[in-house]
């Protein structure tokens, strides 16, 4: 009996002893979990942020790469291989410079390079003139404006048709706009480029400033919008031969042809500022005389403006030193 009783206290204080070690198991899982479910949490955060981080870094690649091939892009539209280095520099009204050979065709060899330029285009005699050096099988280069009218549209797609070069020449000509600011200049800059590659497909390279580089109309130093165009890496032309027919005054034929083609044989690139404009009839009177002329020289050719003519320039670069 009493045997019995031990038995059956000893059997009541192991069910309680059990019963403690359950409720201690109990609380003790009770903590552990959420700090085990805690910690494994923190490191997948981590691990989570760490890949977060990396993509972000490779999407900023990306983004870079992108925009630097659009640049490249940008740049390739906007750049032509190079073009001649040697720039011919005259005075303003001037004859001369030096110049040296360029190497290439048959032509380009030729002792005397002459470059016809018309400023100021298109006009009622762009056609004409167009007839004129077609009738010469003559290239020439048009530094033209930007006028908006059909016809106008439609001559400029016509100099573009028969193989002419062309250049441009502002969008506006009213010098307080082109030459207010860099700013205006160069929205001015960005119009006749626009206008030019929407109606020809042509990206021109070839600027002619109104009044060219020496004009004395610019109160800003010109050779910042020089500057400018060749970040543009478009190179400018002045002219080292000019017909006259920008004057006032309307100069009879005779004075055009001689203007025009005395001087050629003493330059090896003769860059010759006519005009294709309205006011200026006489020019296109002169037009065969003059390109007749030229033609009989010996060793002289009639050539349109290229990246590998020689550019003439009014005004040069103030050395640094
Ligand atoms: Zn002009």
């Amino acid at each position: 009996m009493e045997i019995r009783q031990i038995s059956q206290g000893d059997g009541r204080r192991r069910r309680v002893q059990r019963l403690k070690r359950l409720i201690v198991l109990l609380v003790l899982i009770w903590m552990i979990l959420p700090v085990g479910l805690s910690v494994i949490l923190f490191f997948r955060v981590g691990a989570l942020s760490r890949q977060i981080d990396e993509t972000e870094g490779y999407l900023q690649q990306i983004v870079e790469r992108i925009s630097q091939q659009e640049l490249k892009a940008a740049q390739q539209t906007a750049s032509r291989p190079g073009r001649g280095e040697n720039i011919i520099m005259v005075p303003a009204d001037g004859e001369g410079g030096q110049e040296s050979l360029a190497h290439g065709t048959e032509e380009q060899e030729a002792a005397h390079k002459v470059y016809l330029t018309f400023d100021d285009g298109p006009s009622k005699y762009t056609e004409d003139i167009l007839d004129i050096l077609d009738a010469y099988d003559v290239k020439a280069t048009f530094f033209v404006l930007g006028k908006e009218s059909d016809y106008s549209i439609r001559m400029l797609q016509e100099i573009a048709k028969r193989g002419h070069t062309i250049g441009m020449h502002s969008y506006s000509h009213k010098y307080a706009e082109v030459y207010g600011s860099v700013e205006d200049f160069s929205a001015d800059f960005y119009q006749i480029y626009s206008y030019i590659l929407d109606n020809t497909g042509i990206q021109s390279v070839y600027y002619r400033f109104p009044g060219g580089s020496s004009n004395t109309i610019s109160d800003i130093d010109m050779q910042v919008f020089a500057d400018f165009l060749a970040e543009q890496e478009v190179e400018f032309y002045d002219w080292n031969v000019s017909s006259g027919d920008g004057g006032r005054v309307l100069l009879d034929v005779d004075t055009l042809v001689r203007n025009s083609t005395e001087s050629i044989s003493r330059h090896g690139t003769s860059i010759i500022l006519m005009h294709d404009a309205a006011s200026r009839p006489t020019t296109v009177e002169a037009l065969p005389q003059i390109i007749e002329n030229i033609l009989a020289m010996e060793d002289t050719v009639i050539l349109p403006i290229t990246e590998d003519t020689t550019p003439v320039h009014h005004i040069h670069k103030k050395e640094s030193s």
